[in-house]
């Protein structure tokens, strides 16, 4: 009973701490709208749909006191979630509308590679990384979402710079088959979160596998989050991760409003 009694102590206390500001809620989400960056798969593949908005009414005869909207998208269209069942390897685990909400909230750890990224944007994170960080912080936390630090934000309202086509295809960070697998089957994590239009690598469709975040990551029933910002603003450890995704009834993935609760004094 005590330990219940503490627990809502402790919620009472975040609450109190969100209303005073001594609790930072930083909005992760890009926003979305028809130049919303999307991935663009080779021509003979198909396509996720680009954000738009067909409007319903404004205050005018089809609605005189009302304004409304329908809109269509992909589902990977956007800030997104990324549901197990995306995937091959997962294609029998939780479709979107079947994650537990208990799972859609977890502390959030970030990993930094700005640095590497800026000199070569094909950079890979690779075990080596991982073992780096939890030489510095200890294990991956179990139930924590990987937060993948790369400053591609940067790019997010140039679709060109963003999408970073080279002759060989799109040029842009990801993580090796390696690390993929070592995050899938050795963490605990939630899963992983990137700046980027998708969570694997722009060359990552001549990995082996094929895709290896999505593959390792997915068939493990972990998830993936994709084209945050503002990941500069959060501290290595310490935040906690709100992924909101639809109820998408037999949905494999939605456009997901992503929220981090921050102690500035943690930064
Ligand atoms: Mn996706």
């Amino acid at each position: 009973m005590s330990d219940a009694i503490s627990s809502a102590v402790h919620l009472a206390a975040v609450a109190e701490n969100l209303v005073s500001g001594s609790i930072e809620v930083i909005d992760l989400t890009t926003p979305l709208h028809a130049g919303t960056p999307i991935l663009e798969l080779p021509e003979l593949m198909g396509q996720t749909a680009r954000f738009e908005l067909e409007e319903i009414s404004r205050f005018d005869d089809r609605g005189p006191a009302w304004y409304w909207n329908n809109f269509r998208t992909g589902e990977h269209t956007g800030t997104h979630f990324d549901a197990p069942n995306h995937w091959v390897t997962g294609k029998d685990l939780d479709d979107v509308s079947q994650v537990p909400a208990q799972r859609l909230v977890g502390s959030a750890v970030v990993i930094d590679r700005t640095a590497e990224v800026e000199a070569d944007p094909a950079y890979l994170l690779d075990i080596a990384d991982l073992h780096a960080w939890e030489d510095e912080y200890g294990r991956l936390p179990e139930g924590a979402w990987l937060l993948y630090r790369t400053g591609w934000s940067r790019y997010a309202d140039d679709p060109a710079a963003f999408a970073n086509l080279g002759e060989n295809g799109p040029r842009t960070p990801g993580l090796t088959p390696a690390a993929a697998r070592y995050l899938a089957e050795e963490s605990r994590i939630l899963g992983m979160g990137v700046e980027t239009v998708g969570t694997d690598a722009g060359s990552a469709m001549g990995f082996e596998p094929p895709f290896p975040c999505h593959s390792f990551l997915l068939g493990a029933g972990k998830y993936g989050l994709t084209q945050l910002r503002g990941l500069d603003r959060l501290p290595i450890t310490g935040a906690m991760l709100i992924a909101a995704p639809l109820p998408i009834v037999n949905g494999s993935g939605s456009p997901c409003r992503v929220l981090a609760l921050v102690a500035p004094d943690a930064r």
